[in-house]
C-alpha cells in the first residue's frame, strides 16, 4: 500500500504487565517485511545491550536504534541529568516525526518519560498532530497520560497476571533484554 493510501495510527503499549516493548519490536519485524524505514527511539537505556539492539547489529537490518540515557544511577539526585537525556530523546524523536523520513517510528518508554514530567506532554501531542498523514507511531511504556490515550488510535493495556520477578527470579537473557 502506498503512502498515499496509508493511514497512519498512533498506537500505544502501556500497563504493568511485560510485553510492551516487545511487542513493539514485533510490529517492527512486520513493518520490515514491507520495506518501510524503521526508527526506535530508547528512552531510558539499561545496563544491558539488549537483543534487539544486537541483532540490528549483527545482521545489518534496516532499522535505526536510538538509546538515550544510559551512563548513570536513576536516583533522585540526577534529576537534571534525567531530564536533560529525556528531552535529547524526545527532540531526536520530534525531529524524525516531522521531517517523515521513516515509515514507523517506535518511541519507547516515552510514556514513563510524560509521566515524570521530564517532556511536555501538549509538545508531544501537538507533534503528533501535526505528522504526516501515513505516518505510523508506537508509544510504549507504563502510565500513559490521560491526553495521549484520548488521541491515540490504538490503546492496549498489558496487565501483570504473574511475573517470575515475583518468585525472585532475575531478568533473563533473550527473554527480557
Ligand atoms: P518487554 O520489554 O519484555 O516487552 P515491557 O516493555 O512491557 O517488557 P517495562 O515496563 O519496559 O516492560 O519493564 C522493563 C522490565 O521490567 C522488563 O524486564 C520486564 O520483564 C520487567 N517487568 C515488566 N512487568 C513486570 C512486573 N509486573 N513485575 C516485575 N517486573 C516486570
Ligand atoms: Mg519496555
Amino acid at each position: 500500500m502506498g503512502k498515499t493510501k496509508r493511514h497512519g495510527l498512533v498506537l500505544v503499549n502501556t500497563g504493568n504487565g511485560k510485553g510492551k516493548t516487545s511487542a513493539s519490536l514485533g510490529v517492527a519485524f512486520r513493518a520490515l517485511g514491507w520495506d518501510w524505514k524503521v526508527l526506535i527511539v530508547q528512552f531510558f537505556k539499561g545496563k544491558w545491550t539488549p537483543g534487539e539492539e544486537r541483532v540490528i547489529n549483527k545482521y545489518n537490518l534496516p532499522i535505526d536504534y536510538k538509546p538515550f540515557g544510559s551512563g548513570f544511577t536513576w536516583d533522585e539526585n540526577n534529576t537534571d541529568k534525567i531530564k536533560q537525556e529525556c528531552s535529547k530523546a524526545w527532540q531526536f524523536a520530534k525531529e524524525h516525526i516531522l521531517k517523515a523520513d521513516y515509515d514507523l517510528i517506535i518511541i519507547d518508554e516515552i510514556n514513563i518519560a510524560m509521566y515524570y514530567n521530564t517532556i511536555d506532554v501538549d509538545d508531544v501531542l501537538y507533534t503528533l498532530k501535526r505528522r504526516e498523514k501515513w505516518l505510523h507511531i508506537i508509544l510504549t511504556g507504563r502510565n500513559v497520560p490521560e491526553k495521549i490515550k484520548e488521541y491515540a488510535d490504538l490503546v492496549s493495556e498489558i496487565n501483570a497476571v504473574k511475573h517470575p520477578f515475583e518468585q525472585g527470579i532475575s531478568a533473563q537473557k533473550g527473554i527480557e533484554f
